[in-house]
């Protein structure tokens, strides 16, 4: 699957939610939004954080691309990130998704995301913590494959915090994603939470064609947690298109 030519599609969806830190409605990420053209590469992966997937996003969104696979014969990859609770009719319908692309070697992830246990307050609107653990239960029970996304990993919150959430939700799967915080300096939320407490390096965000932006270096919190979920027998990613491949 390496030799394939990868694509990642960024899709500009609606995102009800309010995390402070969120870069999804920064500018800068908004411009690099890339077009839905499925015609050059052999794989794509679609990657959404977050939305609710009611039935407009499945009729507006996910029914193209099932199309476009079907059309193309692509593989293509869906792969969900949510802080939602989605309800059992919306799982049904990634499900259904998820038996399409699979007649071309794609499928449909879908993962929980969680950033820390006790700031529910900077992540307005989702799920509460304990109600993300239950999806993640629920995912369990379809065909679609699943992983907990640690991400972004938030410097003032404790790596104790982050191993408690890896001990509550290991045993509904064998994955994790984990990585940083991008920030905006401009914003709120840095001159509230980062300026001035914590290093800010430039980083290439090689998933958005090597674009520069300021990062929180977290590395040391990520190795101990990296090392926590290596102990349990788990497997740790630090890229979406890592975890992806883990599966073809
Ligand atoms: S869930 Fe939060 S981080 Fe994800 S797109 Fe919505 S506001 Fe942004």
């Amino acid at each position: 699957m390496s030799s394939l030519n990868k694509k990642m599609i960024h899709a500009a969806i609606r995102c009800s939610h309010q995390c402070q830190y969120c870069f999804s409605k920064w500018k800068k990420y908004r411009n690099c939004s890339t077009a839905n053209d499925y015609t050059d590469s052999n794989l794509f992966i679609c990657p959404f954080c977050d939305s609710e997937l009611e039935l407009q996003d499945y009729d507006t969104i996910l029914l193209p691309i099932v199309e476009q696979a079907e059309l193309y014969k692509k593989c293509i990859i869906i792969s969900i990130s949510t802080k939602s609770y989605l309800k059992e009719e919306t799982l049904s319908k990634l499900q259904l998704v998820h038996e399409k692309l699979s007649r071309y070697g794609g499928f449909v992830k879908v993962s929980v995301t969680f950033t820390n246990k006790s700031y529910h307050d900077i992540e307005q609107g989702t799920a509460s913590y304990y109600d993300r653990i239950q999806l993640l239960r629920k995912i369990t029970t379809y065909k679609m494959k699943t992983s907990v996304v640690i991400k972004p990993i938030l410097p003032f919150v404790s790596p104790n915090e982050y191993i408690d959430i890896v001990n509550d939700t290991c045993n509904f799967t064998d994955r994790f994603l984990i990585g940083g915080l991008y920030v905006d300096e401009s914003t709120a939320f840095y001159k509230n939470y980062i300026q001035g407490k914590y290093e800010i390096v430039t980083r290439e965000v090689n998933w958005l064609n090597g674009e520069k932006w300021s990062y929180v270096d977290s590395a040391i919190i990520q190795n101990i947690i990296k090392e926590h979920i290596v102990n349990l027998g788990k497997k740790v990613f630090d890229s979406e298109q890592g975890l992806i491949e883990s599966w073809l």
